[in-house]
């Protein structure tokens, strides 16, 4: 021993190296986990035995509201007279490819509104009810007869003529849309087109079809003494429903949406008429 090693021994040091420290790992698991045993619950089994439970009906029907009693409105003193331009052997009065003929056309919208005019239980005369042309003094002296009766039952009237508009002979051309006509001057068939114009409006605003107006005596109906609402006593409008010889506007004349849309422009028009001025307190 080295005097170095004896006084470090005599100071109770150790000299010797100390033994590293395993590292620790951790111990994988060896032993086998027992799941606890499952143990059915007898109540919830069936009794093949007992007798079922009877199952409540299922109410299948939705429960009927009581319905609000729907009163009708009353459209009632009122005859529309309904008058259709020209006639099966009327020249002209066609589109230029001849897929509308306005006397046709005519027939079928009177046909339509007549129907609507039915289902709400507005009385209406049909001027002409054949497919040849009257003369427009003839339908004159109908309707002027008709409005007699009509004023002796102490009802009122009114006379709408329905036509298609040309603005060329047998051309296709670009003037479009709808109109309405009175004759010349203030008269009650203002009031009426005043009415026309509104639905008119109403149909076809949305859609952006074209309003054709003339603003030139305040009011956006045309004016024009024809026969027909110039001389019928009662007042009269008579309805230029788009162009026969503009090929947009065929389109839309014979397409269901067209046809639709000319008879509500005629029948809403009627029903603001009524209110406004029949039924008015
Ligand atoms: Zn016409």
């Amino acid at each position: 021993m080295s005097f170095f090693s004896k006084i470090k021994s005599l100071l109770g040091g150790s000299t010797k190296k100390q033994e590293p420290v395993p590292e620790l790992k951790p111990k994988r698991a060896t032993g086998v986990y027992t799941l606890p045993t499952y143990t059915p619950q007898t109540s919830w089994q069936c009794d093949p035995n007992k007798p079922l439970e009877p199952v409540p009906p299922v109410n299948t029907k939705p429960k009927e509201e009581p319905k609000p009693e729907v009163t009708k409105e009353d459209f009632s003193g009122l005859v529309v007279m309904l008058d259709n331009g020209h006639g099966e052997e009327t020249p002209g009065k066609r589109s230029p490819d001849g897929r509308l003929r306005e006397y046709s056309y005519a027939r079928e919208i009177v046909k339509m509104i007549k129907a609507e005019l039915d289902n709400l239980g507005i009385e209406y005369y049909i001027v002409v009810p054949e497919t040849r042309d009257v003369k427009l003094k003839t339908r004159v002296a109908r309707a002027n007869k008709k409005y007699e009766e009509i004023k002796a039952a102490k009802k009122k009237a009114i006379f709408i003529s329905v036509h298609c508009n040309a603005a060329k002979n047998g051309e296709w051309y670009s003037a479009r849309g709808w109109s309405g006509w009175t004759s010349k001057g203030q008269t009650a068939g203002d009031k009426l087109a005043d009415c026309l114009y509104e639905a008119a409006h109403e149909v076809l605003d949305p859609k952006k079809i074209q309003i054709r107006k003339d603003k030139s005596d305040g009011d956006e109906d045309w004016e024009n003494n024809f026969t027909v609402i110039t001389e019928t006593n009662m007042p009269a409008c008579l309805t230029e429903n788009f162009f026969q010889d503009n090929k947009e506007d065929v389109a839309y004349l014979l397409s269901d949406e067209g046809k639709n849309d000319v008879v509500k422009i005629h029948v809403e028009g009627i029903k603001k008429y009524i209110r406004k001025y029949v039924k008015k307190k």
